[in-house]
């Protein structure tokens, strides 16, 4: 690394900042006895085996053996250098660290990071300063007053106006040091392909910033003023710093409202997100102008359970809407989709009814995915039509199969049988008929996976004695100094797994340099990785307040015994092969050696 931190300075960070605070805002916890527990953030999971513990400060996963700190979290998250994970964790406490923010060992690729987000966080600012304070911004304020956006409401999504100029962000940025080449990169300018000029990608638009997860800016979308001007929004194009497929807009705003409801409610667009945003739905993010992809899934799942999905209701959006719905279900999000008259978007709706009714009819009164789906399912059937109808109902009983919950599918074949007058019995032979043969489909299925499927990377249960011995002795040695000089005399680094050996000699350095035991302090010093997790993996261990001196012991034995018995297995072979060779004394001699080592076994 180029530059350091002091160690008192990262000290003081580490004891400043809460882990279940750093965590939270990317996953969502639940409290369980000590520790905390929510869905894994470094594997797809749908039940949580990642926990975080406040007492130790650190995480750890028991499904892919993730583990390690709060610097460590935000480095494997984040993709952050342990100086820029430290930065920003000092950001958060307010502790200044403006001697270091200049890493002089920065990636080229990171450089150019910040200096494209620099040159947003400027445009933005100065777009924003001329819709509200001068003579060319004031067509484009009064179009947005008109539209019902409050001074709060501009604010607050910091939107502004670029002006009617070819030149103008170009002369702005180069001024600023900013090179073309780089702005062009960045969406920011265009190039003329003939002379080479560069010329403002955003004219006479209403500009409308969009963040990232942190809130640093990243792109805009433009908004015309004329009409009849194309197009109607102009987006950012992708860039290093902004990808579609992983942004969320108004996420980092919407963060706490989010945790506050424990649901979030999903857009098509950023319009409909302030949209709701101004009618009270503060919990609201939008995707960025693409269908809602695997990774903004894995973001929305990672922080809360609860989504209403509410699009456009056009086909459409309609078609949209049942597509997210069926991912989100997927990895385990109880999904409500929230509907409109036909051919209306959110922001249109609350335009026309009004934030009360947008609030209490569409998003109070948004269907459950199974309600949604059997009104999607109605769509171009005419159920006066005796084919068409038994089609619908055959469609539904398909989907009513598919419901986890008795009580759910019971409620919904009863609602099918009232609305067509047929016998609920003979609704539940069909389904029955109808879940069993999907039942042998995915029986099918699944175990052709399963004997594809690695086996989970640790399996405790079935480690040797003399490894669980020297886990449980780590475990006791992470927290108590005492018992790790007691077994230090005893033992020294003589463990028989290798990572073991390197990890008490962490330890007793450790300690030696003076510190208390804290396994979050610990780990700042340890580099390797897979040394992280074991230490992160053995420090979650359940074990006994207090330990006895027999029971330490016993195990310090199984440790010695495993060396003995190898050496031991060593000798054996040797006097086979002495044996084997007719020299009858060596072997005889051998022999002597095995019975002392073996009367040396404790
Ligand atoms: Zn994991």
């Amino acid at each position: 690394m180029g530059y350091r931190i002091p160690e008192e300075t990262i000290e003081k960070i580490r004891i400043s900042v809460d882990i279940v605070d750093v965590v939270s805002e990317y996953v969502q916890l639940k409290k369980q006895g000590r520790n905390y527990f929510g869905l894994c953030p470094f594997h797809g999971e749908n039940t949580p085996s990642f926990s975080v513990s406040p007492d130790k400060q650190i995480f750890h996963c028991f499904g892919c053996g993730a583990g390690g700190n709060v610097f460590s979290f935000l480095m494997d998250l984040e993709g952050y250098s342990f100086s820029e994970a430290a930065i920003n964790l000092a950001n958060k406490v307010n502790i200044d660290l403006s001697d270091y923010e200049q890493p002089t060992a920065v990636s080229d690729k990171n450089n150019e990071a910040s200096k494209m987000q620099e040159a947003h966080e400027l445009l933005k600012k100065f777009y924003h300063h001329l819709l509200l304070n001068t003579k060319e911004g004031q067509p484009a304020l009064d179009y947005l007053t008109n539209r019902g956006f409050t001074r709060e409401i501009i604010d607050k999504f910091e939107i502004g106006y670029a002006l009617d100029s070819w030149d103008f962000a170009t002369k702005f940025l180069q001024k600023r040091g900013f090179r073309p080449e780089l702005m062009e990169r960045a969406g920011l300018l265009v190039k003329k392909e003939d002379t080479g000029t560069f010329f403002d990608r955003f004219r006479n638009r209403i500009m409308f910033p969009i963040w990232d997860h942190q809130g640093k800016t990243i792109a805009f979308s433009g908004r015309v003023l004329d009409k009849g001007q194309e197009p109607k929004y102009l987006n950012s194009p992708e860039t290093i710093i902004f990808n579609k497929s992983k942004t969320l807009y108004n996420f980092h705003q919407a963060r706490l409202a989010i945790r506050k409801q424990q649901q979030v409610v999903l857009f098509e667009g950023f319009a409909d997100v302030i949209a709701a945003d101004t009618a009270d739905v503060p919990n609201s993010i939008g995707t960025m102008g693409t269908s809602l992809t695997d990774e903004h899934v894995k973001i929305i799942r990672r922080n809360v359970e609860s989504v209403v999905i509410c699009y456009d209701s056009d086909n459409a959006g309609v078609d949209a809407a049942l597509r997210a719905s069926i991912m989100l279900g997927e990895a385990g999000c109880y999904v409500r989709v929230a509907t409109m008259p036909n051919g209306m978007d959110p922001d249109d709706y609350i335009r026309k009814y009004g934030a009360e009714k947008f609030k209490n009819d569409v998003i109070g009164a948004s269907l459950t995915l199974m309600a949604f789906k059997m009104q999607y399912l109605r769509k171009g059937k005419n159920l006066q039509d005796e084919g068409d109808r038994i089609r619908y109902i055959e469609d539904v009983i398909k989907e009513i199969s598919s419901l986890e919950k008795a009580v759910e599918r019971d409620h919904y074949l009863r609602q099918l049988s009232s609305e067509f007058s047929i016998s609920l019995d003979a609704l539940k032979t069909q389904q029955l008929q109808y879940y069993k043969s999907e039942r042998k489909k995915r029986d099918n299925f699944s175990s052709n996976r399963n004997n594809t499927k690695a086996k989970p990377a640790v399996s405790k249960h079935l480690l040797k004695a003399y490894h669980n011995a020297e886990r449980y002795l780590i475990a006791y040695m992470l927290r108590s100094r005492d018992i790790a000089e007691k077994i230090q005399d005893q033992l020294q680094a003589e463990f028989n797994i290798e990572e073991h050996r390197a990890i008490v000699t962490y330890l007793y350095a450790f300690y030696e340099e003076g510190f208390e035991p804290d396994i979050s302090t610990l780990l700042t010093r340890v580099h390797d990785e897979s040394l992280k997790r074991i230490v992160t993996d053995i420090a979650m261990m359940s074990i006994e307040e207090e330990v006895s001196d027999s029971v330490l012991s016993d195990y310090v034995k199984q440790v010695l015994n495993h060396k003995k018995m190898s050496m031991i297995k060593e000798k054996e072979s040797e006097q086979l092969e002495a044996e084997r060779s007719k020299d009858y004394l060596k072997a005889a001699t051998i022999a002597n050696e095995i019975i002392q080592m073996k009367k040396a076994l404790i």
